[in-house]
């Protein structure tokens, strides 16, 4: 008979997991430089170009560009690739309210197309049947830390002359054939809220391989301004998006840290992937091939359909929490956010609907998390992660 913790039973782990974020000298050192400095924002910065170089180096990026978020990178990166009012961009609706408010910022209308059952990622397959006059781009979003797949999205994108901006904020340092997070597409944008993998508690980075889009985004970012002109001389309609030398500071510590929590997170994600294999009732996501290095963001984990039909995503997650593993619902599908559609309307005079399964049913019933900090621990916290949920899947059998 198993006794559960919430039924006050022994919890299988009272042991806490990393805590996020991480930092040490380093970050104080840079934050302290940048005090004494007096050089806080503005121009002529010193920390900023630096952490700019290193983010580019990470992903092999032609040009990287800091904003203030990962909401208003997508936006500016829309617009760098000359989107506009009215155009329609495709977009997964398994993913973060922003990648679709976002594009609203400024009436670019989001266009949901669903996700592939086995990954949760943009399904390229039925992007072509979504495609109309008014397609300008796609944006694949790399949830988790996986990559979508870019080389059927890259040929579509080619096929129909769309652009691609590929919503990386989950993704720092993953990569596609070799190819990094954000630099396969025409633009690609991160983010370094305080929850993600690479963290200066707010903050955003464009990567491109193209000058012209880095010198719009640039432009963008900079009130209007162009990089060799005059101070008062504004040649597009831009805004300050830029971030402060503090975080830019606080990017290049956490940066000297993300070799090594990528490694681990990999080796713990690829062991508790095997131990969870075995779980009768769970199903992994699979990875493809081609993603030669994962950035690990979620552990992401299905319960399978027939489990999912008998018992709450909630009441799994705060039974699997009481066991002392922090589990996760996860997304509310944003075909189904009134608030976008509502959106939508207010810039078409539509009510658009769209019909998305997959991704409905992984946001209602089926889709599971992990945050990332739970993979920086060692190999006994990964077979108590699989103890405790195959503890609770055992109650339900
Ligand atoms: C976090 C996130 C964003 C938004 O980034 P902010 O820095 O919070 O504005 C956009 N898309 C995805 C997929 C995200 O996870």
């Amino acid at each position: 008979m198993i006794k559960l913790a919430k039924d006050g039973g022994v919890p299988t782990r009272t042991k806490s997991f990393p805590e996020w974020p991480i930092f040490g000298e380093m970050e104080e050192h840079l934050l302290l430089e940048v005090l004494h400095s007096g050089k806080w924002g503005g121009t002529g910065r010193i920390q900023l170009p630096e952490a700019e170089r290193q983010f580019a180096a990470v992903h092999d990026a032609k040009h990287a560009i800091t904003v203030v978020n990962g909401t208003v990178a997508i936006t500016i990166a829309l617009q760098a690739a000359g989107v506009q009012p009215g155009d329609e961009v495709i977009m997964p609706p398994y993913t973060f309210f922003a990648t679709a408010s976002a594009a609203l910022m400024f009436g670019a209308i989001p266009v949901f197309v669903d996700v592939e059952e086995n990954t949760l990622l943009l399904d390229a397959n039925k992007v072509e049947a979504a495609i109309t006059p008014k397609t300008k781009a796609i944006i694949p979003v790399h949830i988790g830390g996986a990559m979508a797949d870019m080389t059927q999205l890259k040929a579509i994108a080619d096929k129909y002359k769309l652009r691609i901006i590929e919503d990386s904020a989950q993704a720092v340092g993953a990569r596609w054939n070799g190819l990094g997070a954000g630099t396969i597409g025409d633009l690609g944008t991160f983010s370094f809220q305080s929850t993600k993998n690479i963290n200066s508690g707010e903050g955003g980075m464009i990567l491109t391989q193209s000058d012209e889009m880095a010198d719009l985004a640039w432009s963008l970012i900079n009130a209007g301004r162009v990089r060799s002109g005059e101070w008062y001389q504004h040649e597009n309609v831009g805004w300050n998006l830029r971030m402060t030398e503090f975080q830019a500071a606080i990017l290049i510590g956490q940066l000297s840290r993300l070799e090594q929590q990528m490694v681990t997170r990999e080796k713990n994600a690829k062991l508790l992937e095997e131990l969870m294999r075995n779980i009768e009732g769970i199903r992994v996501l699979d990875r493809d091939p081609r993603i030669t290095r994962h950035a690990n963001h979620l552990f992401l984990f299905k319960l399978v359909p027939e489990l999912a039909e008998r018992v709450s995503k909630r009441e799994v997650c705060s039974t699997i929490g009481a066991e002392g593993i922090p589990v996760h619902e996860g997304y509310v599908s944003l075909n189904l956010n009134p608030a976008i559609i509502e959106g939508i309307r207010e810039w078409t005079g539509e009510t658009r609907t769209y019909s998305c399964p997959v991704s409905e049913r992984a946001c209602l019933k089926e889709a599971l998390w992990m945050h990332q900090n739970v993979l920086l621990g060692d190999e006994q916290d990964m077979y108590d992660i699989a103890q405790a949920i195959t503890k609770v899947l055992q109650s339900y059998s």
